[in-house]
C-alpha cells in the first residue's frame, strides 16, 4: 500500500498541490498517493484525525486551517512557532509534527530561482496576515539591511513587528512616501480581489524586484503597478508554491526534488 498524503482546506478543489506532489513522486520514484481533502470549516481536527487514523502519513494545510493545524500539532518546528501557523503535518507513530515551509519556499524562490539576494537589501513586506507572518523569520535570517512591514490596519502590523522582537519596522502605506526598496513582496490578499495596496509612487529602487505571492496568468494589479513604476523585475508566487511543496516533500520523504521541471510544467499548464 503506498504512503498516503493529502492537502486539507476549504475550499481545496483549486489546489495545485496534488499535481506538484505527483510530479515530485514520479521524479524521485517514491511510492505515494496525494489527494485533496475538503474539511468542513468547523471540523478540521476531526477530518485530520480521521485521515491519520486510516494510515495517512502527512498533510499540507491550506486556508483557513493553518492556525488550527498549529494547535493540532504536538511537536512544532521553530519556524512554525514563529509563524504561529502550520502548513505541513507529518504523522509518525503517535507523534504529530508541525512545520511551516512557506517562508523557506519564498526565500528559496527569491535567492535560487530569481537570483535576488535578500542579504543587505532594503525589503518591504506588504500585509500583516498569515502569509506575512509566515515569511518574516526566514526573511530576517537572510539579514536584510532593513525589513519594513506596511499594512492597511496599522495596529496589526505593529503587533506583528513586536512579536518578532523589534527586528523589523511597522508602518502605514502613507509613511512609505519618499522611501525606496530593493525588494517589495506583496503578502496581502488584495490581488485576489483585483485591488492594489495603496502604495505611494517611487517605492521601487533602481534594480528592484516586485514579488506578488498571488499567481495567475496575467499581471496582478500590484505587478501592473510595479511595471508602470519601472521595477526592474517582476515575479508571481508560483515559484514559492512549488518551493514550499518541495520543503514539505523533504520533511516527509527525506529528499528534496528538483523543482525546475515542475515549475516549468505548471507555468505551461497555466499559460
Ligand atoms: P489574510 O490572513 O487574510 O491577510 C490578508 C492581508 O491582506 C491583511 O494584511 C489585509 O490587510 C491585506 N489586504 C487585503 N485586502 C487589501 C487591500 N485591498 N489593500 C491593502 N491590504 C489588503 O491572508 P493571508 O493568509 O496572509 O494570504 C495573503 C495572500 O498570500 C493570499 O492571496 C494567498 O493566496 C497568498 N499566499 C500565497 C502562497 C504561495 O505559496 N504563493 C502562500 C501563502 C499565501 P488588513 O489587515 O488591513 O485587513
Amino acid at each position: 500500500m503506498p504512503d498516503q498524503y493529502a492537502v486539507i482546506g476549504n475550499p481545496v478543489a483549486h489546489s495545485k498541490s496534488p499535481q506538484i506532489h505527483a510530479a515530485f513522486a514520479r521524479q524521485t520514484g517514491q511510492d505515494l498517493t496525494y489527494e485533496r481533502l475538503l474539511a468542513p470549516t468547523h471540523a478540521f481536527m476531526e477530518t485530520a484525525s480521521a485521515f491519520r487514523a486510516r494510515g495517512g502519513r502527512g498533510l499540507n494545510v491550506t486556508l483557513p486551517f493553518k492556525g488550527e493545524a498549529f494547535r493540532f500539532a504536538g511537536l512544532l518546528s521553530e519556524r512554525a512557532r514563529a509563524a504561529q501557523a502550520v502548513n505541513t503535518l507529518k504523522f509518525e507513530g503517535n507523534a504529530t509534527y508541525g512545520d511551516n515551509t512557506d517562508g523557506a519556499g519564498l526565500v528559496y524562490d527569491l535567492v535560487r530561482n530569481l537570483g535576488c539576494a535578500v542579504a543587505g537589501r532594503r525589503v518591504l513586506l506588504l500585509g500583516a496576515g498569515g502569509a506575512a507572518r509566515g515569511v518574516i523569520k526566514p526573511l530576517l535570517e537572510q539579514q536584510p539591511a532593513q525589513l519594513v512591514l506596511a499594512n492597511r490596519t496599522l495596529g496589526k502590523a505593529q503587533l506583528l513587528a513586536q512579536s518578532f522582537g523589534g527586528g523589523l519596522e511597522a508602518g502605514t502605506y502613507a509613511a512609505l512616501a519618499g522611501r525606496q526598496f530593493d525588494l517589495v513582496v506583496n503578502a496581502t490578499s488584495a490581488s485576489l480581489a483585483g485591488e492594489l495596496p495603496p502604495l505611494p509612487p517611487g517605492v521601487f529602487a533602481p534594480g528592484a524586484l516586485a514579488y506578488d505571492m498571488v499567481y495567475g496568468t496575467d499581471d496582478t494589479p500590484f505587478l501592473a503597478f510595479a511595471r508602470g513604476e519601472g521595477a526592474a523585475a517582476l515575479a508571481d508566487g508560483l515559484g514559492m508554491l512549488v518551493e514550499q511543496a518541495a520543503e514539505s516533500f523533504l520533511i516527509w520523504r527525506g529528499l528534496r526534488p528538483d523543482t525546475a521541471p515542475v515549475l516549468k510544467l505548471l507555468r505551461h499548464a497555466t499559460a
